[in-house]
């Protein structure tokens, strides 16, 4: 692949990486890492990759039903205050046009989007049917977001007439749970047409390359529940964007794989390991994965523990789930909670695997509670707000320790005696 980004750029990756300059070339142009950057929007630089520090996203964005752009202005400045590295735009309700450009020009980390929303819903508007889009419709669309400066976009390549047919005669428990992926399968059916985005591969390439975005190739068919983890609809899906990956790459356009989902704890490496295989080491982006489903209202914690065990075994972008996952729109609250639980799995990966720089924090955090040097603690938390609301939401008489142990503080005894 060739490379577009500059050598200051490859500079910048590889100071903020702690790696070597040579590496961060190599994975590039392998394809094994990508840096989703359109001009136009210019966001910071991000690689994500093979090796890297595990990235995060967040979603962001209205729905029909509820529409309020100051929320979700809201979020993304509460995404970008917590640390995420990314940010997607999944709005369904309002004017999009509008709620896109507003979080591009809010948003220096890299925004992407899912454009077969917008085909969707505007021909619904119009005709009462998301099936009426027409393959203009997705094009026009996908150009209107990389002119409006999308770094990444989400393009269910995968859903094809061969996946469809394959689901149709499954016994899958939980059909399809992707929104776009739902949008194109059943474009498929009604039309009797293979999937636009598929069919015209080349053209999406031209777009791309035109434009400079990153394609993540969606799963629009990944299980939605445990039982339909890694069934054979989900492992042909993977199987078509591994031999799009490759056409892609021919052309220079950067890729990245979304994967499941819903998986089982035991089933997680090997989903990792095939994605690797299949897609020749593109970045694997996995939505959660979720390792139960019995949990709403606590999927956060459900995502982060699959989360976590993904990227430990080579995922390396983690989209993050809120609490309200399965139940209703996030609030500004939920995003916060959904993203420090993302953040927490891709951390303890990058611990696990020995990233570069990963430890150090950690490191700063054992020496300041040695030293029960409280405002060395915040400095090293994830959400030092919430650690000072418990430090001093109960305070201890002896204000040197915490309310825990009050004056049998262990660290204050061994301290007196020992050290
Ligand atoms: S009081 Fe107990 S919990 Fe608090 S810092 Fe000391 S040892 Fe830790």
């Amino acid at each position: 692949m060739k490379i577009k980004v500059s050598k200051r750029a490859l500079k910048k990756i590889s100071s903020a990486e702690k790696i070597s300059i040579n590496k961060i070339t190599n994975l590039l142009k392998s394809g094994r890492a990508v840096i989703p950057y359109n001009p136009v929007h210019a966001p910071d630089l991000c690689a994500i990759g093979d090796g890297l520090k595990v990235k995060v996203n967040v979603n962001v964005g209205t729905s029909i039903d509820y529409v309020n752009i100051n929320e979700e202005v809201e979020k993304v400045k509460v995404a970008i205050k917590y640390g995420t590295d990314t940010i997607m735009d999944l709005s369904t309700g309002g004017d999009l046009d509008t709620i896109r450009k507003k979080i591009l020009k809010l948003s220096r980390k890299p925004v992407g989007s899912v454009p077969v929303y917008q085909a969707g819903i505007k021909k619904a508007h119009k005709s009462g049917a998301v099936i009426d889009m027409t393959e203009d419709d997705i094009f026009a669309s996908i150009e209107a977001h990389a002119k409006d400066g999308i770094d990444f976009m989400t393009v269910h390549c995968g859903v094809t007439k061969q996946t469809v047919e394959l689901l149709k005669r499954s016994n899958r428990a939980g059909g399809i749970v992707s929104r776009g992926g739902a949008f194109l399968a059943a474009w498929i059916v009604y039309h009797k047409k293979e999937n636009p985005l598929y069919s015209n591969f080349d053209y999406l390439l031209e777009l791309a390359n035109k434009y400079d975005f990153t394609l993540s190739l969606g799963d629009g068919l990944r299980p939605g529940c445990i039982q339909d983890a890694s069934d054979k609809v989900q492992i042909q899906e993977l199987l078509t964007l591994g031999a799009l990956v490759e056409r892609a790459r021919k052309q220079s356009v950067q890729t990245i794989i979304e994967g499941p989902g819903h998986l089982p704890l035991n089933q997680i490496e090997a989903n990792v390991r095939i994605e690797k295989t299949l897609c020749k080491g593109a970045p694997f982006y996995v939505l959660g994965p979720l390792v139960t489903d019995i949990a709403p209202g606590y999927d956060h914690i459900v995502a982060a523990i699959g989360g976590a065990i993904a990227a430990y075994f080579g995922a390396d972008f983690i989209c993050y789930v809120t609490p309200s996952e399965h139940l209703s729109l996030p609030t500004v609250e939920d995003v916060k909670e959904g993203l420090i639980a993302a953040k927490i799995a891709a951390h303890a990966a990058d611990i696990a695997k020995g990233t570069a720089g990963a430890i150090m924090s950690d490191e700063k955090m054992a020496f300041y509670r040695k030293k029960l040097d409280w405002k060395g603690m915040f400095s090293q938390a994830l959400d030092p707000e919430k650690a000072k609301k418990y430090r001093y939401g109960r305070k201890a008489r002896v204000p040197k320790v915490c309310s825990m142990c009050g004056d049998l503080c262990a660290i204050k005894i061994a301290s007196e005696y020992i050290d």
